[in-house]
C-alpha cells in the first residue's frame, strides 16, 4: 500500500518530520542546506545584478521615454539589490536565516518590479517591440513562483515564501488586468499548478540532501559515525560544552593486536571483529553520546555532559560487555585512553582527543587491555584466566 512518505519519497514519520520543518536537522545538515541555498542565489544574483540595468537599453529604444526613464530608475535599484545579495551570498560560511532572508530579498525584486510596473504600462497604449517587451513583464510573477523550485526548502519555508508571493503576484495580477476577477481565478488557479511543482522539487531537494549526508556521515562496514562527521559533532558541541561549562568526557579505543587476527583469520573475519565491536560499544553508550569509527580499528567514544568517574562506568560496562569475540570463543580486547574537559583543563576537542590518544599509547606501552583514565588509574579488562 502506498503511503504518503513513500510519495515523498521517505520511509518514516521521523523522515517526513524533517522534510516539513528544519527542526530536527542536524547542524551539519543545516550548515550544508545554508551554504547550497547560497550557492544557488549566487549566480542568479550576479547576472541579474548585471543584465537587469542592461536591459534598460531595450526599455530606452522601444519603450515612450516617460515610461523607459522610471523603468530604468527601478532596474538600477534591482541591480544595486542584487549586486548586494551576490555579494553577501558568495561568502563560504552563511547560517540559514542569513540564506533564507536573501532568498526572500532576491524573488521579492522582480516581484515588487511588478508591483510598481503595471501602473506606468496602463498608462500607456503600445505596440510591435513595446507591446512584447510589456508583455514579457507580465511573465515575472509565474518566474518567480517557478523559480523556488531551485531551492532546498522544508515545507514549512516554502509555504511562507508561497503565502507572500503567491499574495503579492495575485494583487499585481488583479489590477494588471484592469480587476478582473474571471482572469484572476484564472491566474491564481496557474500560480497555484506552477507553486505546486515547485513545492515537489524543493522538498525532494531536502531529501536528496539530507540522504546523501546522511550516508557520507556513516561508515559502510560498521554503521558508526566517520570520523568526519565525529569531527562536526565534537566541533559543535564542544562550542555548546564550552558555553554552557558543562563537561565532556571522550575514549580513544584501539583493538589489541588486531593485525595478528587479519593475519591469522583473515580479513573478512577481521571485519567481522570490528562490527562486533561496534554493536558493542553502541549497546553501552546513551543516546545523546556518540561512537565514531575514526581509523581502520581506532575508535573514539563521545560522552557530553560527563566526567570522568561517570565515563569510568561506561568503560567499566564496554570492558563486561566485551567488545568482540574470535571464533575460538577468545574475548577481543582494547587499549583505551580517557580524557575528560575539566580535569584535563582542555582548549578545545583537540586537545582533548590528543590526550586520550597519548594515554592510549600508554595503555599499549604498559600491557595492553587496559584503559587510563585522567587521574591516572587504570581500568582492566577482564583477564582472560578467569573468563575461561
Ligand atoms: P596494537 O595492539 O599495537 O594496536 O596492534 P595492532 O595490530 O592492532 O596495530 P596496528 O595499527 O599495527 O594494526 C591495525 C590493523 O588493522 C592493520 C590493518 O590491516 C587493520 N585494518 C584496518 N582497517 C581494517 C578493516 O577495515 N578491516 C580489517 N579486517 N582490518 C583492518
Ligand atoms: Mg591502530
Ligand atoms: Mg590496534
Amino acid at each position: 500500500m502506498l503511503s504518503v512518505y513513500q510519495l515523498f519519497g521517505v520511509n518514516s514519520k521521523e523522515q517526513f518530520a524533517d522534510l516539513i520543518s528544519a527542526k530536527d536537522h542536524q547542524d551539519i545538515i543545516r550548515q550544508h542546506r545554508s551554504e547550497l541555498i547560497a550557492s544557488r542565489i549566487y549566480p542568479f544574483a550576479l547576472l541579474f545584478a548585471i543584465l537587469v540595468p542592461i536591459w534598460g537599453v531595450l526599455d530606452l529604444i522601444f519603450l515612450p521615454a516617460e515610461v523607459s526613464i522610471q523603468f530604468l530608475i527601478m532596474r538600477l535599484a534591482s541591480g544595486i539589490v542584487f549586486f548586494a545579495l551576490a555579494y553577501v551570498t558568495k561568502k563560504i560560511r552563511i547560517g540559514m536565516k542569513r540564506a533564507l532572508t536573501s532568498l526572500m530579498l532576491m524573488l521579492m525584486v522582480p516581484t515588487l518590479f511588478y508591483q510598481f510596473s503595471t501602473p506606468l504600462i496602463d498608462k500607456v497604449e503600445l505596440t510591435g517591440i513595446a507591446d512584447i517587451l510589456i508583455h514579457l513583464y507580465g511573465l515575472l510573477p509565474y518566474v518567480v513562483i517557478a523559480s523556488l523550485a531551485l531551492f532546498p526548502l522544508t515545507l514549512k519555508e516554502f509555504g511562507l515564501f508561497a503565502v507572500i508571493l503567491t499574495a503579492l503576484s495575485s494583487w499585481g495580477l488583479y489590477r494588471a488586468d484592469g480587476s478582473d476577477l474571471t482572469m484572476l481565478l484564472v491566474q491564481v488557479w496557474l500560480l497555484l499548478v506552477i507553486l505546486g511543482v515547485s513545492m515537489f522539487s524543493s522538498l525532494q531537494q531536502v531529501r536528496y540532501l539530507i540522504s546523501q549526508m546522511v550516508k557520507a556521515s556513516y561508515d559502510g562496514l560498521t554503521k558508526l559515525l566517520t570520523r568526519r562527521a565525529g569531527m562536526d559533532i565534537m566541533e559543535s558541541l564542544f562550542r555548546a560544552t564550552g558555553l554552557q561549562q558543562s563537561n565532556f568526557a571522550v575514549l580513544f579505543i584501539d583493538l589489541d593486536k588486531f593485525k595478528n587476527i587479519n593475519d591469522t583469520l583473515g580479513h573478512d573475519a577481521g571485519d567481522e571483529i570490528l562490527r562486533q565491536t561496534s554493536k558493542a560499544l553502541s549497546s553501552c553508550i546513551r543516546r545523546g553520546d556518540a561512537a565514531i569509527r575514526w581509523g581502520g580499528e581506532e575508535f573514539l567514544v563521545l560522552l557530553p555532559h560527563t566526567e570522568a568517574s561517570s565515563a569510568k562506568n561506561v568503560v567499566q560496562r564496554i570492558m563486561e560487555t566485551g567488545l568482540a569475540q574470535l571464533p575460538d570463543g577468545t574475548p577481543v580486547t582494547a587499549s583505551i585512553g580517557m580524557a575528560e574537559l575539566v580535569e584535563d583543563h582542555a582548549a578545545s576537542w583537540k586537545e582533548l582527543v590528543e590526550l586520550a590518544d597519548q594515554r592510549l599509547y600508554k595503555a599499549k606501552q604498559s600491557g595492553r587491555a587496559k584503559c587510563i583514565c585522567p587521574d591516572s588509574t587504570e581500568l582492566h579488562f577482564p583477564k582472560l584466566e578467569t573468563a575461561v
